[in-house]
């Protein structure tokens, strides 16, 4: 399948494709490196020496681990925080060493490489969408959320930001009114005839305006 005919497929989300897709590459990337990590030396000797990932993706990594692959993974680790601060108890400036241990957004692996992915994959979405049959499959998707929408329009012509601007209220319209027939429906005693898109908008409008629950941007 070529990168055209994914996306095209992406935009059939109910949700924002952008999202999705940095949400299943961190997860590609934590059932991959869980088990990296659980079973090699390899792994757990590079985890140690760049003091793990950030607050959110070790919690995110964790979510993916087993107590016994944590256990075997995290050992070294472990090993090596207790030497630095071991180093830290000589130092003058402990107080601002040990702020500098656990890794922060800007020096976590995985937030680097999803910020690669993501500008990637919204570079790839700006050309599909700038030529016309990518304009009529975006067209009769739900959009991409607000901060993505931001992103796209960065990487776009002036013309394509236009077309952009103009199918991004659309949606909103849309939802609110799916969303107060599901609410007739439901005072009216009516809930077989609470459609798809009524029965999910609410949760449409906020993937829409913050991004998909579980996309922790990076
Ligand atoms: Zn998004
Ligand atoms: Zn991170």
């Amino acid at each position: 399948m070529n990168s055209q005919t994914n996306l095209a497929a992406d935009l059939r989300t109910r949700g924002c494709a952008v999202c999705n897709y940095v949400i299943n590459t961190a997860r590609d990337f934590f059932a991959q490196w869980q088990y990296a990590l659980s079973s090699t030396k390899e792994a757990q000797e590079s985890f140690a020496a760049e003091l793990g990932f950030c607050p959110l993706h070790s919690w995110q990594l964790h979510s993916m681990s087993s107590p016994w692959g944590e256990s075997a993974g995290l050992a070294i680790l472990a090993e090596e925080i207790s030497n630095l601060l071991v180093k830290a108890a000589n130092d003058d400036a402990s107080a601002s060493t040990l702020r500098t241990i656990p890794r922060t957004r800007k020096d976590c692996r995985v937030c680097r490489m999803l910020t690669e992915e993501e500008s990637d994959y919204i570079g790839r979405l700006g050309s599909f969408v700038s030529d016309k049959l990518g304009r009529r499959n975006y067209e009769r998707s739900q959009g991409v959320c607000m901060y993505h929408l931001a992103c796209l329009l960065s990487v776009v012509s002036h013309a394509t930001r236009e077309f952009l601007l103009a199918t991004a209220s659309r949606p909103f319209q849309e939802m609110a009114q799916q969303m107060r027939q599901y609410v007739a429906k439901r005072d009216a005693l009516r809930r077989d005839l609470i459609s798809r898109d009524e029965e999910d908008a609410h949760l449409r409008v906020l993937t829409h305006l913050v991004g998909a629950k579980d996309c922790n941007r990076p």
